[in-house]
Order: structure tokens, then sequence, then C-alpha cells
């Protein structure tokens, strides 16, 4: 893709996926204008996006309907006026994830799992996520090769299953993640490994030859937790790269956010898992939104929810209905509503 005067004699070229990542869309005047959208009529704000920057991979708006304002992907990443109206009860640490820190990027809330954020990077923001305020820095298990995050797993016999999270564990370099594994790989109490990834959906060319050999030659089982809210999330590149991830022998399931305007009808939650499933992906959650300082205007209340859920599960078999539930500061699982 760079053109060969560019590229230093002796230099690697970085994968095609870091390049896509590098040319993501981070003007929100030229997003709108791809779409055909005017700027002012859009309620797009610039003081919403100098305080968390819009971010959003190519192939992602080329799955956007040009000329819709409310398209259900474009709602998810455009910086809005709404996000700037502080609302009591939306705070900067919606999940409590500060108080259940262990150590350096590793969260210990829920037995016999371990939460690493690996990394604060995300190839898309989303204008819901808690990540528009964590403070990640230095806080990131991967920052001192790893050494703080594998020592206390090693040090515990009780943890079974270690969680990559992050932002997107998935935007490290596969050899990052290598690292990772390979001390993981001498600690002989771990029985699974999950992923919380969006970058498979958002950047299907993520899961390219380089990451697919990474995942064959893990020692355990292995789980990638997807994150899609709408079903028009899903094309050709991503069902391509979902069956990569199967033939390398993934569980595949997802994770959405109910948010409004988005997908918070049963048509699109329908739709969403049919998707899901046509691509060999089971619905795991349906999350109620973290209430975070500047998400207040997508939030559904619970009563809805409740009620969206209730006629998801007539609709659909039951392997096709996730569990609805809320992050709750303290707590020792997610708290079914
Ligand atoms: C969600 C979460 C997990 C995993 O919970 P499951 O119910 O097993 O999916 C683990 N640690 C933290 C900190 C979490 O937020
Ligand atoms: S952590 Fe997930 S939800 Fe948050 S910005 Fe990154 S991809 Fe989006």
């Amino acid at each position: 893709m760079i053109p060969a005067a560019l590229t230093p004699p002796h230099a690697t070229p970085a994968p095609r996926w870091q390049q896509l990542w590098r040319d993501a869309v981070r003007d929100p005047r030229e997003l709108l204008a791809m779409l055909g959208l005017d700027a002012a009529a859009s309620g797009m704000s610039d003081a919403a996006a100098a305080q968390f920057a819009l971010r959003v991979p190519r192939g992602f708006v080329a799955r956007m309907r040009a000329g819709d304002p409310g398209d259900p992907l474009l709602r998810q990443v455009l910086p809005l006026d709404a996000e700037m109206q502080p609302t009591p009860g939306f705070a900067l640490d919606a999940v409590g994830d500060t108080l259940a820190r262990a150590g350096q990027g590793v969260i210990r809330k829920y037995r016999g799992r371990a939460l690493l954020v690996a990394t604060g990077s995300c190839a898309v923001n989303c204008r819901y996520c808690f990540r528009r305020h964590f403070p990640y820095g230095e806080e990131t298990a991967a920052a001192a090769g790893w050494r703080e995050a594998v020592g206390l797993i090693a040090a515990d016999p009780s943890i079974d299953e270690v969680i990559l999270s992050g932002g997107d564990p998935w935007s490290l370099s596969t050899p990052k993640l290598a690292e990772l594994t390979d001390a993981l790989a001498g600690v002989p109490h771990l029985r699974r490994l999950r992923v919380h990834t969006r970058l498979p959906v958002v950047l299907p060319e993520r899961v390219d030859e380089a990451l697919v050999a990474w995942l064959r030659a893990l020692p355990w089982p292995v789980t990638v937790v997807l994150h899609a809210n709408h079903a028009n999330e899903f094309d050709d590149t991503v069902d391509a790269a979902l069956a990569r991830l199967r033939a390398a022998g993934a569980t595949l399931l997802n994770q959405a956010v109910l948010l409004r305007g988005v997908n918070d009808s049963v048509d699109a939650l329908a739709a969403l898992s049919e998707r899901g499933f046509a691509a060999g992906v089971l619905p795991y959650y349906l999350h109620q939104l973290d209430r975070v300082q500047g998400a207040a205007h997508f939030e559904v209340d619970d009563a809805t929810a409740r009620e969206l859920h209730r006629a998801l599960a007539a609709r659909l078999s039951g392997y096709l209905v996730p569990r609805l539930v809320r992050e709750v500061a303290g707590d020792p699982g997610k708290r079914p509503l």
C-alpha cells in the first residue's frame, strides 16, 4: 500500500491492518461528507470531538447508509452536542474498575478470572464507551513486558482463565501478544484464554495470517468475545475474518450494548442475533449501558430493556437470546436485570 519510495530500504513493511488502522477517518466533517450529510444538520459537535476524538476505519464507514443521519453505525461513532450535557448519575469511572485493580493493568473482580487491560488503544472510538474517561497511559498490562500481570497470575492458582481486554487487545501487534502468551504458557493452572475484541468487526483485516498462526499455536481453548451492536456491522469481509477465527479453533461469542437509536427494538436485536449466528457467532451478553458522562442520550431505561428482552425471548430460539446484564461496581458478577 505504501509506495516503495516511502519505505526505508531495510524496514519490514507494517502489516496491512496497521496501515488501514492509521488510515482511519478522524475528521467528523470528512466522515459526514463521505456519507453525503450536512455537518450543521447532523448534531455534530467539535467540542465533543475535542473531548474524545472521532476514529473509525474506512471499511466500517463503507457499511453505513449514505444520506441517513440516523444510521445505526454512524450514531455509534459521531461526536454529538448531546454528549456535552452533564447528566447527574453519569460518572467518570462507571464500572468501578479503579477499585478492583490488583496490579498494573490487572483487574480481579470475578472468581477464577483475571482481566488484563492489555492496552488502551482501539481501532474505533465508540461514543458510549467508558474508555472516553479511563486514565490509561501507563496503566496497561503490556507496558512493562507483561511482567507484573504474568507474576500475579502465576502466583494465584485460583486463576484458571485469563481475559484479554482493553481498549482492544488485538490492537497490539501479534509479536506483543505472543510475548504474553509465551510467558503464560508456563503457568500450569491456566485452562482457558478469552479475548474481548471489536477488531474483527470494525477492522476485519486484523485477522491476518500471523494472528491466525498465533491462535492455532496457543495451548488453551480460546474464546473470542466480539462486540457488534447491529446486524449492519457484518459484511463479507467480517464473515471471512470470523470464518478464519473459527477455522483456528476459536469459539465466537458476541456482546452488545443496548443503545437508544441504534438497536433498541426487537427487530434490531433479533436481526443482530440472527446475522451473528449466520457468521458463526452466538450471542452472550446484552449490556445495559455503563453510566459514563457523555453517553446519557444512548440510555434505555430498565423497564424498556426488560420488555425488549422478553419480546426477544418470545421470538427467537433460546440460544439466540443474550443475557441482559448490568455491570455494578463491587458485584461478584454481571448482574442480570
Ligand atoms: C465482565 C468481566 C469479566 C468476565 O465476566 P464473565 O461473566 O465471565 O463474562 C471478568 N472481569 C471483569 C473485570 C469484567 O468486567
Ligand atoms: S473498548 Fe470497545 S466499546 Fe470502547 S471504544 Fe474500544 S472498541 Fe469501542
